[in-house]
């Protein structure tokens, strides 16, 4: 079998959060709203209406085309793109063509720098609902999407695997979240993928036969479709079959994806420039003041925690991919003023900042991933995480125990006093396993030599024995800790 190289370029639709929709002023806030109650003469496509362009949007394709590394032209128009669909009302789209917003950017994903062809701005369509109404099989039209201000961002055939795929989608929806232009949310389809894939064996320059993967609606279906094309192209190649220019879905329940429309059945969207509206010039005062606007990108985001606080970059990453940077700023100050109330930020001790960075980005995310919950959902204040390291660091209480208690402070239902007293109070059981323990050590030589020798996976073995003592009445994390205390001390 030969070696196929994949290529895949990017078309990202997001929309903009807006209060009105693009053309029209009917509210853009329609999610779980009664269809059909966001709309007007120009969101409904009906004859004579005229669009006005929602000042704020144009404001923040700039600002995305800024924080995608773009040149902006001074000169940008809209255009008509024409095509029949059931939920386009007036029968075309306002989109750009030719003189979109933003020009020649890029983005970094890893190491590698993918650049972006254009961002331009365009209207979201309604929305075919499909359903039974009298026992008769309808379609129904929701308009209230309709007209929503939707950034189309393309990149250059740049991605090199379905993983990068999709890292380069979440770091776009990273980006623009940090922009505050969109909420990208992504169960609430803020944000779909077009794919384009394309395969060539190994030392051919020019690129293979497009296909065109649409709509889809999440980072991993994303990844899952691209892997899907990939080997289906690989499969067809092998048997010496040409691949055809198409378009197709992904059918998540079928894991594969479907042909939609071959390329002598794709229109001709015959665009013109929208003659209701006049076209857009930006000065550099202008652009200078969208500048100033825009905040700390994650990329900066990360150098800023590596500078600033000398924390590593992969951890540095994690805070910032997953949110957690202003709450880790925010509990590492209380954590160095638990001891100098007066300390500036300037003067933070890198080992404490490294030390809170690991508890956020290990303990804390692991807490968050396990309860399926975001940073924003979290009861406790970041100065409680603080307040416990100081009581770890005070040899008040355990690392693993410190981690028990955290389990529960997240909770919210409990002061950190209070379960710091119920851990002291417990210290009976806590002198009873020390025993339990040092009876599974004893009786089990053969593991105790084992990890003696250096098989450090026999610890997991006696953790298996105490749970058995306990009925698993301890944590595993806080008995594995004691274990290796003991064990260690009786190698010295
Ligand atoms: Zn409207
Ligand atoms: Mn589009």
């Amino acid at each position: 079998m030969k070696e196929y190289l994949l290529t895949v370029g990017l078309e990202v639709h997001v929309q903009l959060n807006t209060k009105s929709k693009m053309f029209c002023s009917c509210s853009a806030a329609y999610f779980g709203e009664e269809p059909n109650t966001h709309v007007c003469p120009v969101c409904l496509g009906l004859p004579g209406a005229l669009p006005v362009a929602n000042a704020e949007a144009i404001n923040k394709a700039y600002q995305i085309g800024l924080g995608l590394n773009c040149e902006i032209p001074n000169f940008a128009k809209f255009d008509r793109k024409n095509y029949f669909y059931p939920d386009l009302a007036k029968g075309f789209q306002i989109s750009q063509f030719d003189k979109p917003f933003a020009i020649s950017g890029y983005i970094v994903v890893g190491d590698h720098k993918i650049r972006i062809n254009r961002a331009h701005l365009e209207e979201d369509t309604g929305k075919l609902v499909h359903g039974t109404v009298d026992g008769e099989m309808v379609s129904l039209i929701d308009f209230n999407r309709s007209g929503v201000p939707l950034m189309e961002i393309v990149s250059e055939p740049d991605l090199e695997s379905a993983v990068e795929a999709r890292e380069y989608a979440q770091k776009l929806n990273l980006i623009v979240k940090s922009l505050g232009v969109a909420d990208a949310d992504m169960e609430k389809a803020g944000m779909r993928f077009d794919a384009n894939v394309s395969l060539r064996p190994k030392g051919q320059k020019e690129l293979g036969t497009k296909v065109e993967i649409k709509n889809i609606n999440s980072f991993r279906f994303l990844e899952k479709a691209i892997n899907y094309e990939y080997g289906r192209q690989v499969a067809l190649l092998e048997k010496g079959e040409i691949i055809v220019q198409e378009t197709r879905g992904w059918v998540e329940s079928k894991g594969s994806t479907q042909s939609q429309r071959t390329k002598e059945f794709s229109p001709d969207y015959r665009y013109f420039p929208e003659p209701d509206l006049s076209a857009y010039t930006i000065t550099d005062e202008q652009l200078n003041v969208l500048k100033s606007k825009i905040p700390l990108l994650p990329d900066q985001l990360v150098s800023s925690l590596q500078t600033n606080y000398g924390i590593d970059k992969r951890i540095a990453t994690t805070l910032v991919e997953k949110d957690l940077e202003p709450w880790f700023k925010e509990a590492l100050l209380a954590y160095s003023q638990t001891e100098n109330p007066g300390l500036e930020v300037s003067h933070i001790d890198q080992l404490k900042a490294a030390k809170m960075a690991n508890w956020i980005s290990g303990e804390l995310l692991r807490i968050l991933n396990d309860r399926k919950i975001e940073v924003s959902d979290l009861q406790m204040e970041p100065a409680r995480l603080a307040e416990l390291l100081y009581e770890v660091d005070k040899g008040e209480i355990s690392v693993g125990n410190a981690k028990l208690v955290l389990d529960q402070l997240v909770d919210g239902n409990k002061s950190l006093q209070q379960l710091l007293d119920e851990f002291r109070s417990s210290k009976i059981e806590a002198g009873q396993l020390s025993g339990i323990i040092d009876k599974v050590i004893e009786a089990n030589p053969n593991a105790v030599a084992d990890y003696s020798s250096g098989k450090e996976q026999a610890v997991f073995f006696l953790v298996g024995q105490v749970a058995r003592e306990t009925h698993g009445s301890v944590g595993a994390a806080q008995v594995k800790e004691i274990l290796v205390e003991k064990l260690n001390a009786r190698k010295t």
